[in-house]
């Protein structure tokens, strides 16, 4: 049995007033017994506020990206260490919006995922395909290779202690959501691989669908045999809307 997750990104918005706005409209009404974990990922500045506001929660808190470095000379960036410091449990990793506008490739994600691990953090490795390579029948491709980085340097026992997220990029922050068949048939090909290499990860691991997920679509995406939860973006910054979500999840 996979509890499900839902995992909310907030990239790049708020203020200190907003987040303690939404904070407290999201505490005020968290179920009291929650069947699915719920995690926030706010922006790093805003890391160790929110992690107060969250003491005595059961929502959890994660941060959007992690340094590949343990520590040093790498100015502008934060280590694992540190956003285990401030109270993270999760990190984003190899999100479209890193891959694509920061040019992260495969093998620095990859690198992310490991030393997110070596302190603690659980990662949530994010892979999807982008229009075009939906178009050209690559998606399954695509997929294998951004997983096969992370299974090559990390080894599949690795994802006893991780999330994967499948979000298309052309689903993401569009309003055009894959279908739940579409996401199936992506989230079973990620099982499939992983099964390939041991069978008891594979039954184990939680695959997260993301990419315009939001109350009114939610409940079928989570229907779905191999979706395990959500990772949401611009519903998040919403607390009816991700509450919503949430409970869609706790029904499956
Ligand atoms: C995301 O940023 O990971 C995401 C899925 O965004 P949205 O829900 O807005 O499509």
């Amino acid at each position: 049995m996979r509890r499900p997750i839902v995992v909310g990104n907030w990239k790049m918005h708020g203020s200190r007033a907003e987040n303690a706005r939404l904070i407290e409209e999201l505490t005020a009404k968290f179920p009291a017994d929650p069947q699915a974990l719920c995690v926030v990922c706010p922006p790093l500045v805003y890391l160790q506020d929110i992690a107060r506001l969250l003491r005595g929660t059961a929502i959890l808190l994660g941060a959007q990206d992690v340094c590949a470095e343990p520590q040093g000379a790498f100015t502008g960036e934060i280590s694992a260490a540190m956003l285990k410091d401030v109270g993270c449990s999760y990190v984003i990793v190899g999100h479209s919006e890193r891959r694509l506008l920061f040019r992260e490739s495969d093998q620095a994600v990859a690198r992310k995922f490991v030393a997110a691990q070596a302190k603690g953090l659980v990662p949530i490795l994010c892979m999807g395909e982008q229009l075009a390579e939906r178009e050209a029948e690559r998606t399954h491709e695509v997929i294998a290779r951004q997983l096969e980085a992370v299974l090559k340097l990390a080894g599949v026992e690795s994802l006893g202690t991780a999330v994967l997220a499948y979000e298309p990029v052309w689903a993401i922050g569009t309003g055009r959501n894959a279908t739940p068949e579409q996401a199936q048939d992506v989230h079973a090909f990620i099982r499939a691989q992983i099964y390939a290499r041991d069978a008891k990860i594979a039954a184990l691991t939680r695959v997260l669908y993301g990419g315009s997920v939001k109350a009114v679509n939610a409940a079928e995406l989570f229907a779905m045999p191999d979706v395990d939860g959500g990772l949401i973006g611009g519903a998040s910054l919403k607390a009816d809307e991700f509450l919503a979500i949430l409970s869609a999840a706790r029904a499956h």
